[in-house]
Parts: structure tokens; C-alpha cells; sequence
């Protein structure tokens, strides 16, 4: 009952969300008398975990404090991916009159409704995860709050789970910054920002970090007066400068106000308002907002499992501490997804679960670090990057080559009048080895599927010269890249010797 109530606003969608992923009629199973697998947490990690491994004929207890899948579909990628295109479409309709278009009237965002919209999809996707489909699938499914209750015993409401292995899928939780004020003002995060049913006027996202950078530009477009506070000199500091600045400029143009290099030092109520004093370059000012959003950084889940008694070793910031085979300091134990992988997305969770299962269930030996990970930030444009960067290989002492397509030269962004981004190749200097890739496009989540495939299937530059894209497409920015590596083969040497050619056989 309490997890129903969790879930803002109650209407239809929510409980038909709430009935697939924590039914409240739901009634925990006899525990078998013993699991190959009891795996801690359904969201992604744990959830692929359970059914994989129930696939090939383990048996599996899965168990769920909360909803079972997790961030990524209850407050993360699906939520956000979801309000993201509205915002992208009321972009767009603004921009009409750029691609010789008149709209009868004025284009309005109905915030509500964007809303509804993001729940209906939520819920409708939901089914995926749905405790009924799991126990389908085979799986124990445990709705409670797990613990480890002494070696191979999990605890859930009272009730003994014995395993042979364990996995531990517990996730992360939105840090909550030490400023001053700011507890006792209220504010929101990724957990309790989907349930705005209402648009809050002016609103301050503290953290510009991937989901600080989507969340500050999709309300903005929404029609909120957004401010962004960031403590580095530019936003998505992880990403290479000339990617980040693109986005920033697009910030910029479209008003969204940028605090950089700050230190928010407090916060206080002030005539129904949220007063935010920020420190910047030695002045210090205060803004006021109605709504405070904060994206500043994930804490992970590892209080209450009593992970001492079982030998798991973890650390407050980085959680629980795994080896390349994702096995924690007691081996009857692994890990996967965001408690303990420093790539914290839905897509390696995945694939840290697939690992996990051949690691724990068959006496693998498969690796972590062998993993190639691309991700997007899914801002407009977006930026995707796999592999390496500059700064990367420099460390490691490898030169590079690195070639750049601006996509002002690429006949499909110019069309599509989405000419700001670029496709940038990093290779091993003197060969087409691919080392990393950053793309800065309007779909470069799409576009860096290509370069992450060239990399694991070891395909050089050569390799993607030699293939057709359809023309005209943005992904031709990459067979682009691959032509100006190329052309560096083109040596004055080599040029003599194919013009001597020619002219003999002319
Ligand atoms: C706003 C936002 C947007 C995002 N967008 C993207 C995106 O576009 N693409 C992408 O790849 N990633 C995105 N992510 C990241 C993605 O959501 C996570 O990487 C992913 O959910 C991690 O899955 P997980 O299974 O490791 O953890 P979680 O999804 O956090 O699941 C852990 C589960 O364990 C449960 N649990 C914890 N402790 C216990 C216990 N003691 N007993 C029982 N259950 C327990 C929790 O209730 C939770 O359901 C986004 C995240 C956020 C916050």
C-alpha cells in the first residue's frame, strides 16, 4: 500500500503502473529450499539478471523493496525520454516559420498534459517489468525489503531465501546536497519530479551533469524560466570542451540561464519563494525560484543489507566494490548496475548482468573492462561518445589521429537545418585503429551505434569508408571521417606512382 501511495498523482495510468510493478494484492512465494540465484533489487541489472539466468534453468528469487524496474523506468531514462520529445516537438513548432511553415494559431504547452502523456507511456511500457511477467518467466519474485541474514541466507519479510550465489542489484539514489537551507525549502529530484502535475513558473536545477543538462533544457521548453547552477567552467564537464559548448551555446540562444563555476551557498524561504545565494567568481547574489530541482550526484544503495555480515566490502561513495569479474570480496557474491559500476546507464547494467550470469551460474571469466560502453546525453543536439577521448589516450601514452566532419558540411544536417555538431574519430596514430568517437547531433544516440560496432568488431576506418550509407543521412558525417583518413594514405609517393600509371596507360 505504501509503495502505491508513492506514486504521484493517483490516476489511472499510475495504478495500472503500480499493478504491474508492485501489485498490491501481490503474495510472496514459498521459498524453495535453495536458489542457484537470489539477486537483491529489480531494475534493470537485477531484472535482466533473474531472467537470463531463470532462461537457462536456474532457479531465481528476485526481490523488490520498492517498484521493480527500478530508475530507469519509473523516474529515469522512459520518464524523461518521454517529457524530452514533447519539449522537442514544442521546439520545433517554434522554429516553424524557419522551414516556411504558418501555424494557425499560437502552439501552447499544456503541461498536464505532457504529463499524462509521460505516464501513459510509462505505464504501458510497464508491463515489461511486471511482476506477473517475471513469475511467468519463472522467477521467485519477493516483494520486501532484502537483507543478508548470515552466509548464503537472504532475509525478506521474515522469510529465509537460501542461495548458492547472490547478486547484488541494489542501484543509487539522488544525492541530497549539504547546502544550507536547502532541506527545509524542499526541493525535488529525479524520484519526485515525474509526479509534477502542475509546471512550476521558475525553476533552479542544481547540477549540470547529464540529467541536470535534460531535465533544465525539456522544463525550459515546457515553458518554465530555468536556471542552471554547475560547479565546473562548463556543463557536462566529462565531455570533450568543443562537444559541451555546442550544447551550451544552444542554452544560451534558447534562455536558459547558466551559473558556471559556482558554489550554491544557501538557501531560504523568502515571501512564498525559494531564495537561492550562489557565490561566483567572489560576488555573491540570490535568485528566486518556486521549484529547486536537483541532479548533483548518485549515492548507492548499500545501507541496510548488512553487507558486513557477509563479508561485502563497499564504500559510501562508490558502493559495493567489485573485481573485473564483478564478484564482491566474498565469491558466493557479485555485483551489477549502478552499485557498482562507474558507467552508470541502463545499458551496462544490462550488459553487467548477461557478465554476472556466466561469471556466477557457469565458472566464466568474463571481464568488465573488455566491455566497449557508448552512451548519449539526450540534450538537443545530443552528445554521444564511446571509447576513449583525447585526454584518455594521452594518459595512456598513445598517440592519436583524430578527425572531425563538422556537420555544416553534411548535406542531410543542412537540410534538416540541424547543422550544429560535429562527428569526431579519435585511431591509433598511423593506422585506422578506432580508439573513441564523439558525436554532437541532433540523434547522435542513434549515429554512435556505428562506431561502437566498428570497435568491438575491430573495423577500422578503412572499413567504414568501404561502406554504402544512404545518402542523405546524417550517419554519412562517419563514412565522411573514414574518407578523410583515406585520403591520408594518399601519400605524394603513392600519388606520383597512380599519376605515372594513368598517364601511361592514358
Ligand atoms: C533522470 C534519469 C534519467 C536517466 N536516463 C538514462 C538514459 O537515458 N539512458 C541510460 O542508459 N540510463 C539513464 N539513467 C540511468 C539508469 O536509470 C540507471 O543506470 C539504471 O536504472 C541502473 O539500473 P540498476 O538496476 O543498477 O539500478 P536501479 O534502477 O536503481 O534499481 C535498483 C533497485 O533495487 C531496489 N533495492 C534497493 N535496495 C533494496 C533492498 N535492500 N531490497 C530490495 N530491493 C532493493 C531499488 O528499489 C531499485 O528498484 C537515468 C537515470 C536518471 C535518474
Amino acid at each position: 500500500m505504501d509503495q502505491i501511495l508513492k506514486v504521484l498523482p493517483h490516476d489511472v495510468h499510475n495504478a495500472t503502473l503500480v499493478s504491474n510493478v508492485y501489485p498490491p494484492e501481490w503474495q510472496n512465494p514459498e521459498p524453495a529450499p535453495r536458489y542457484n540465484l537470489a539477486v537483491i533489487g529489480a531494475g534493470t541489472a537485477g531484472l535482466v539478471t533473474a531472467a537470463g539466468a531463470a532462461g537457462l534453468g536456474a532457479k531465481v528469487a528476485l526481490v523488490e523493496r520498492h517498484l521493480l524496474g527500478g530508475d530507469c523506468l519509473n523516474v529515469g531514462c522512459v520518464p524523461s525520454k518521454c517529457i524530452i520529445r514533447s519539449s522537442r516537438v514544442y521546439a520545433d513548432l517554434k522554429d516553424a516559420q524557419q522551414f516556411g511553415l504558418r501555424l494557425p494559431g499560437v502552439a501552447e504547452v499544456d503541461f498536464p498534459a505532457v504529463m499524462e502523456r509521460m505516464r501513459r507511456l510509462r505505464a504501458r511500457i510497464s508491463f515489461h517489468d511486471s511482476a506477473r511477467r517475471f513469475q511467468g518467466l519463472g522467477v521467485d519474485v519477493f516483494l520486501g525489503i532484502a537483507r543478508f541474514a548470515g552466509p548464503g541466507i537472504v532475509e525478506v519479510g521474515g522469510k529465509a531465501l537460501r542461495y548458492k550465489k547472490a547478486v547484488i542489484a541494489t542501484g543509487t539514489r539522488p544525492v541530497h546536497p549539504a547546502i544550507p537551507g536547502l532541506a527545509e525549502a524542499g526541493f525535488l529530484t529525479n524520484e519526485t519530479v515525474f509526479s509534477l502535475a502542475e509546471r512550476p513558473r521558475r525553476l533552479a536545477v542544481i547540477g549540470g551533469g547529464p540529467i541536470g543538462c535534460e531535465l533544465a533544457q525539456a522544463f525550459h521548453r515546457l515553458g518554465c524560466e530555468v536556471i542552471l547552477f554547475h560547479s565546473a567552467s562548463h556543463i557536462l564537464n566529462r565531455e570533450d570542451r568543443d562537444a559541451a559548448e555546442i550544447l551550451q551555446r544552444s542554452f544560451i540562444r534558447d534562455g536558459v540561464r547558466l551559473i558556471l563555476d559556482c558554489k550554491t551557498k544557501r538557501v531560504e524561504k523568502k515571501n512564498g519563494a525559494k531564495v537561492i545565494h550562489f557565490e561566483c567568481q567572489g560576488n555573491e547574489e540570490g535568485v528566486a525560484v518556486d521549484e529547486i530541482l536537483v541532479g548533483a550526484g548518485r549515492a548507492p544503495n548499500v545501507e541496510g543489507l548488512n553487507l558486513e555480515s557477509v563479508g561485502v566490502e563497499y564504500d559510501q561513495r562508490e558502493g559495493v566494490l567489485v573485481n573485473d569479474q564483478l564478484q564482491t570480496t566474498n565469491p558466493a557474491i557479485y555485483a551489477a548496475g549502478d552499485i557498482c559500476l562507474k558507467y552508470k546507464f541502463t545499458h551496462t547494467a544490462d550488459a553487467a548482468a548477461r557478465l554476472v550470469i556466466q561469471n556466477a551460474l557457469f565458472r566464466g571469466h568474463k571481464k568488465q573492462s573488455a566491455l566497449t560502453i557508448p552512451w548519449c546525453t539526450y540534450t538537443d543536439p545530443e552528445i554521444a561518445h564511446v571509447g576513449m577521448y583525447e585526454r584518455d589516450a594521452r594518459e595512456k601514452g598513445i598517440d592519436v589521429d583524430t578527425f572531425v566532419r563538422p556537420l555544416d558540411d553534411v548535406d542531410r544536417a543542412i537540410v534538416d537545418g540541424e547543422e550544429e555538431g560535429f562527428v569526431k574519430v579519435h585511431v591509433r596514430k598511423g593506422t585506422d585503429e578506432i580508439l573513441g568517437a564523439t558525436i554532437v547531433a541532433r540523434h547522435a544516440g542513434e549515429m554512435i551505434s556505428e562506431l561502437t560496432l566498428a570497435i568491438v568488431g575491430h573495423l577500422g576506418l578503412k572499413t567504414l569508408a568501404n561502406v554504402i550509407h544512404a545518402y542523405p543521412t546524417q550517419a554519412e558525417a562517419i563514412k565522411q571521417v573514414a574518407d578523410a583518413y583515406n585520403r591520408t594514405r594518399l601519400t605524394p609517393f603513392v600519388k606520383s606512382l597512380l599519376t605515372r600509371w594513368l598517364a601511361w596507360t592514358r
